[in-house]
């Protein structure tokens, strides 16, 4: 998303291309993994019906969120993406969920066999994850940007998968036979396309690039139209709250990656929720906090149980400057939503960032509650090595940054901080055991084999 990744993100993408993984150069835009609750949950409930009518298993599959300004979507074995460029483009939640059934018409199809072969490379995708407004905040710590490019890099070749026209069509009724078992209508599938049929007519190197991977004619909409047309729930339309969702959906993108534009975009004197709502976000990101904490107040009173409220008030505070105010907006949207790992984690950095041993020590498991959740938030663990810091824990803090360097795909660092911590961890004890599996797993060197030779340690892994 922002310029310091872009540089990085090429590195790495030049590095699959001579791998022989991917056929063009296509995916090389900037990208960035966004990590956003209340999004995801909006994205899950508009991609669970086609899934589950896909006999797949919502629970299985990973809803990831691509911060770029491309048309794209994909589906590959346990993990989805969505571009935030096709959000923004979608204008009704059914056009979305037209993309989704097609993508996973692909994937039942056997079209991406290409995930495949990444895999058996051994790429494997390294999730960073961060809110939303984090991100700016890591564009400052290489090696976590180079974490996220190779991700990113990840995702972007798999949304540049190229298919034929044959395969199009196939995937096209395959995604109207999905719509229609999950009680949905095809029309936004046939109406997405059919908004950049314009992109027909340009040469291949103006077109989105979803447009030169997923080829339209006019022909294929033609056919398309006709198909969702016959079908049983062509007539059904968006139910009020997902409409009101994706309208959501739309304004905290729009107040995050268009801040100028959204200030403008939402009318001052709109009163509707996605509106004050974006103008809040736009304000934060244009670091004018009071303007987008009093708007936000006025939000909260109107929606006093809404956790993503309590989330925005709480990393506004804490970002400028106001650690010790955040904590109540924080306990509170985790309160309201225990479940979410990535709130926890919100109110772990704000509680390990005060000066008071016993709010760190809570700050800490708060951390560790997140990682019981999602073991590889490698956000989460760079904050509980922090505060392993802080509290002079030395091998449990180089344990944590091993544990940080294995999640963004660091091996070399992974490797070097695990054997630090074995040194100052008790032989045997849990953590002694852990920093050995991290250095077997992370492609040790013949003296740190040589080493663990000698200290006779066990090679059996305890997770
Ligand atoms: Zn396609």
């Amino acid at each position: 998303m922002k310029s310091p990744f872009r540089s990085v993100s090429r590195l790495v993408l030049s590095a699959v291309v001579a791998g022989g993984l991917l056929a063009s150069a296509q995916a090389a835009d900037a990208q960035s993994l966004i990590r956003d609750t209340e999004i995801e949950e909006i994205l899950h409930r508009d991609a669970d019906p086609i899934l589950r009518a896909a006999n797949i298993d919502p629970k299985d599959v990973q809803i990831v969120l691509i911060g770029s300004k491309d048309l794209n979507a994909f589906a590959a074995p346990r993990v989805m993406g969505v571009f935030t460029g096709l959000i923004l483009e979608t204008k009704n939640p059914n056009e979305l969920q037209g993309v989704l059934a097609h993508e996973t018409g692909h994937l039942a199809a056997g079209h991406s066999a290409r995930s495949g072969e990444m895999n058996a490379a051994g790429m494997k995708p390294f999730l960073l994850t961060m809110g939303l407004g984090i991100l700016a905040a890591i564009a400052g710590a290489p090696d976590a940007a180079a974490g996220l490019a190779s991700s990113a890099g990840y995702f972007g070749t798999l949304g540049a998968i190229g298919f034929s026209r044959e395969q199009e069509s196939r995937a096209d009724q395959a995604g109207a036979t999905l719509l229609d078992k999950a009680g949905l209508s095809g029309e936004g599938l046939a109406e997405f396309f059919d908004n950049f049929r314009y992109q027909e007519v340009f040469a291949e190197a103006r077109r989105y690039a979803y447009f030169r991977t997923h080829p339209i004619s006019s022909d294929r909409i033609e056919a398309l139209r006709s198909r969702v047309a016959k079908l049983p729930n062509y007539d059904k339309v968006d139910s009020p709250q997902a409409m009101a969702e994706h309208a959501i959906m739309r304004a905290k993108l729009d107040g995050f990656i268009n801040p100028g534009v959204a200030i403008t975009k939402y009318d001052e004197k709109a009163k509707d929720y996605p509106s004050r709502y974006a103008r809040a976000i736009a304000y934060y990101q244009l670091k004018e906090p009071e303007r987008a904490l009093k708007l936000i107040e006025a939000l909260l009173a109107e929606q006093p149980d809404n956790p993503y409220l309590w989330e925005l008030k709480g990393q506004i505070l804490f970002e400028f400057g106001r650690a010790p105010e955040a904590e109540a907006p924080q306990r509170k949207s985790v309160s309201l939503k225990p479940d979410a790992p990535l709130l926890r984690i919100n109110l772990g950095q704000t509680l390990i960032a005060l000066e008071d041993k016993q709010k760190v020590l809570e700050g800490i498991d708060e951390l560790k509650k997140s990682l019981l959740r999602e073991e590889d938030n490698a956000v989460a663990w760079r904050l509980l090595a922090e505060a392993y810091d802080k509290l002079d824990q030395d091998g449990l803090a180089r344990l944590a940054t091993a544990e940080y360097n294995f999640n963004i795909g660091d091996m070399r660092q992974a490797r070097v901080f695990a054997m630090r911590a074995r040194e100052m961890l008790g032989k045997g004890t849990p953590e002694w055991r852990r920093a050995t599996d991290i250095v077997l797993v992370a492609q040790p060197t013949r003296e740190d084999l040589r080493r663990l030779g000698r200290e006779g340690s066990s090679l059996t892994h305890t997770h």
